[in-house]
């Protein structure tokens, strides 16, 4: 990898915004270099709250544990000297002093040649005493004595005092982490408070005029804040006090009050947003006033996450992230948790990683370095990587992935076939007990509802139709959704088996003309007069879907040659047909009827889509895909298809 900068881009919007790219190693360089060494500040903090903090200095015990020599065992505190000559034969009697010494009792009596004073487990040894009798190995005398019948040696059943901790002794080394071995080390010798490495202040600030804190409502082309979340979350695991100051609008005067009251009171301070081009683009621009030296780097060759911009201002780590939550995510763990986690004087993560064969070639850009999210399933020879992202800007690809791989800045490509080091999300890999590959539907959810309650795992993910055949004839799932219709023979799915695969019927969904509820174009209408209706009024906007997609084929069939505005408006699934038209972005369109209930909108039905599931026949044997076929089966989800708006095929 090369530590000079990279090739800056000709574009000359792009050249100003990012002035020069730097390699992912020389910007985690440069800013290392303006950060540190630096001292690591300390502070007392009480036992009870030091949990995951690192020790500061370190521990020395202040007493000896345990602090007085006591019993092991429950018994009885005797001379040893007395019980030279004991044995079966010879049995030797003692003469109990009129005490009993319980855990926390303080003994008043010495024990003198010839006695023995009840001891329980933990108790104090009296004076006099140098050896403990187990009760089980003595039997009782008369009323205050008690016979021996073996022989003991010194401190038989004794823990000295200091035996286990001795006063002055160093217990705890300044950098450990403390977890709850440390917290009761501490605890044992009386030890209230510890001196920690003060965790960083760590201001969170999201910006941008579309953003809404989550738990309020959505206006139109509002969006809920995802990274304040994510950030504040992931200073916490990292050793940081979060202190997320909400989302910030794109104003330059209101973003910079906002960027000197963080500085003010944090160490450090971490937006995300207004990076990429256009309105946004203020924060860089403010860093410049805040403090000296400023911006270490700003364009880094990484993807996701070229826009990210590393500054320090007066000693302090100002930070700007990705906007899209994924490129924040994965910057923010790449390159700010390992200077966050130095700061705090913790030891750098050591995440879990596997090795799992990539199936599919992943394309990747020239000169960044690359993290792809995969999901991980178990094949015939090892783990395979699924990329999961559906682009940068999609938040889904987290909850599906169980790690990601890293493409190589000077590689363009990860061929298929690559057996790939996977860094886990979790420390141990969880390869799930079904995996279904393919077109997703909500009304698969109904169904793998049931295999969840009984404890088996299932993992699906969204590759459309087509995707899912090609993992299935790769016997990379069970079952591969598909709704796939044949022009020719004008079915759907069988056509597209190849040998190895079977055909699993499962639902029938209506598709059909979709429009928002009281339009008189379509109230009441057919579905062929209500396209008509539409083609005759010059201001109405319909949205079409993508080709290959059997929805398409239907629009197709009802337009003719008919090219109305909105056709080339060609979205790739049913929610977002819906959405246009809910959002007043187009009239009419063609999804299915429980997107369309769903979202509130009118509805006229046309045809029935088979959504079926193709399964690789090597597989359908396995107790997982058995289970799936029954809960397919089951009168329960045929309830829960049919009240969703499906018919069960
Ligand atoms: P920006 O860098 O501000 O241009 O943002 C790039 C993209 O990320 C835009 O689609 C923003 O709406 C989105 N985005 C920015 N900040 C956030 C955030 N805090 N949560 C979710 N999405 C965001
Ligand atoms: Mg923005």
């Amino acid at each position: 990898m090369t530590n000079a900068p990279l090739p800056k881009n000709r574009d000359p919007v792009d050249q100003d915004q990012f002035l020069s790219i730097l390699s992912r190693e020389e910007a985690l360089r440069r800013f290392e270099a303006a950060l540190f060494p630096r001292p690591v500040a300390s502070e007392p903090r009480r036992l009870s709250d030091a949990l995951g903090c690192t020790l500061a200095q370190d521990v020395v015990a202040p007493i000896d544990v345990p602090p007085f020599d006591r019993s092991n065992v429950d018994g009885f505190a005797v001379r040893s000297a007395d019980l030279s000559g004991a044995g079966e034969a010879t049995p030797v009697r003692v003469k109990l002093n009129e005490e009993m010494i319980a855990c926390g009792t303080a003994p008043t009596r010495p024990v003198l040649s010839g006695t023995a004073t009840s001891i329980a487990t933990g108790g104090p040894l009296p004076r006099g005493a140098d050896a403990v009798v187990m009760v089980e190995h003595t039997h009782p005398s008369g009323a205050r004595a008690i016979e021996i019948r073996r022989a003991a040696s010194p401190g038989q059943f004794i823990s000295y005092a200091g035996s286990d901790i001795a006063r002055g002794e160093a217990l705890l080394r300044a950098g450990t982490v403390i977890g709850s071995r440390e917290i009761g080390i501490c605890a044992a010798c009386g030890i209230s408070e510890v001196s920690v490495a003060r965790k960083p202040r760590v201001a969170v600030i999201s910006t941008g005029d579309e953003l809404v804190q989550p738990g309020l409502p959505l206006g139109p082309a509002e969006i809920y804040d995802t990274n304040g979340a994510i950030v504040a979350a992931a200073v916490s695991e990292n050793g940081g006090e979060a202190i997320f100051l909400g989302a910030v609008a794109d104003d330059d005067e209101k973003l910079e009050a906002a960027m000197r009251g963080a500085l003010d009171g944090c160490d450090m301070l971490v937006l995300s947003g207004g990076t990429s081009k256009g309105a946004g683009d203020l924060s860089h621009r403010i860093i410049a006033r805040l403090g000296q030296p400023g911006i270490i780097a700003h364009g880094v060759a990484l993807k996701p996450g070229k826009p990210l911009c590393l500054a320090v201002c007066d000693g302090k780590p100002v930070v700007i992230l990705p906007g899209f939550p994924t490129s924040a995510m994965f910057t923010f763990h790449d390159m700010i948790v390992p200077v966050l986690r130095r700061m705090v004087a913790l030891p750098p993560r050591s995440d879990a990683r596997v090795v799992a064969k990539v199936p599919v070639r992943i394309a990747s850009e020239l000169g960044r370095t690359e993290f792809v999210m995969v999901s991980l399933v178990e094949g015939d020879g090892g783990l395979i990587a699924y990329p999961t992202g559906k682009g940068s800007g999609a938040i889904t690809s987290f909850a599906q992935a169980d790690g990601f791989l890293k493409i190589d800045a000077l590689a363009d490509q990860m061929p298929a076939g690559t057996a790939a080091e996977v860094t886990l999300f979790t420390p141990h890999v969880r390869v799930p007990d079904l995996v279904i590959v393919g077109s997703h539907c909500i009304g698969l959810d109904l169904v793998t509802a049931q295999l969840s309650r009984t404890g088996l795992s299932v993992r699906s993910i969204a590759v459309g139709s087509l995707g899912g055949l090609a993992a299935a004839r790769r016997g990379e799932c069970d079952f591969a959704p598909i709704h796939l219709f044949d022009d020719k023979s004008e079915t759907y799915n069988t056509p597209f088996l190849s040998p190895g695969l079977e055909l699993v019927p499962g639902w029938r969904r209506m598709q059909g003309i979709v429009f928002r509820k009281g339009d008189a174009r379509f109230d009441g209408l057919s579905a062929q007069a209500a396209v008509r209706a539409a083609l005759a009024d010059p201001a109405c906007i319909m949205v079409n879907r993508n080709q290959g997609a059997g929805t398409r084929i239907l629009i197709d069939r009802l337009l003719g040659e008919a090219r109305p505005d909105g056709y080339w408006n060609q979205p790739k699934s049913h929610n977002a047909v819906a959405a246009a038209i809910a959002q007043h972005r187009a009239d009419w369109g063609m999804t299915i009827a429980p997107v369309a209930h769903a979202s509130g909108l009118g509805f006229i039905a046309l045809a029935e889509e088979h959504y079926d599931f193709a399964t690789v026949t090597a597989r359908k044997q396995r107790p997982a895909a058995q289970a799936f076929l029954r809960a397919l089966a089951s009168d329960e989800s045929r309830a829960a298809l049919e009240a969703a708006g499906f018919r069960k095929a």
